[in-house]
């Protein structure tokens, strides 16, 4: 597919997401990082959303619980050019029911080209990136182009 590319602003939308056995630790991570976040938009799905906002006094839109389909939530945000960031903490030890969700979630993620941290270091990579606070333009497929192309 062809290329065009997206604006990013400066004001970032950022979204966190843990797996219950990760929720400490991203709680933890957003601790360290909080005066930096708040300088942003930021999303969640819904337990992680709850507990963080309740835990940090952060201003966070908290959707569905990410097992009754916030994860699918958010990668129809992503799709429609919505979130410009995703923390995952995702749990690579443990099953989860909506095993399909966080597929679809990380494949969308990469199919729109979104910077994706799904560990400790590679969010502390992200959050110390210059581009964090810079206006930014990513390259995502040409819908408009595919579309036209076939018509
Ligand atoms: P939760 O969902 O924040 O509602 O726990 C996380 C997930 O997507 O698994």
């Amino acid at each position: 597919m062809q290329k065009t590319t997206r604006k990013m602003a400066q004001h970032k939308q950022i979204a966190l997401v843990a797996h219950d056995n990760c929720k400490p630790d991203l709680l933890r991570w957003v601790v360290e990082h909080k005066d930096k976040l708040q300088g942003h938009n930021l999303f969640a799905t819904g337990t992680t959303g709850h507990m963080l906002s309740k835990e940090t006094g952060l201003e966070i839109t908290s959707l569905i619980s990410g097992p009754m389909g916030g994860d699918q939530q958010l990668g129809a945000l992503i799709s429609e050019g919505k979130i410009d960031l995703l923390i995952f903490f995702w749990d690579p030890l443990n099953a989860v029911p909506h095993d399909p969700d966080v597929k679809a979630l990380l494949r969308i993620a990469s199919v729109w080209n979104i910077p994706v941290a799904t560990n400790r270091a590679s969010a502390n990579f992200l959050i110390e990136s210059p581009m964090l606070d810079k206006e930014v333009d990513i390259e995502i497929p040409d819908y408009n182009a595919y579309l036209s192309a076939r018509t």
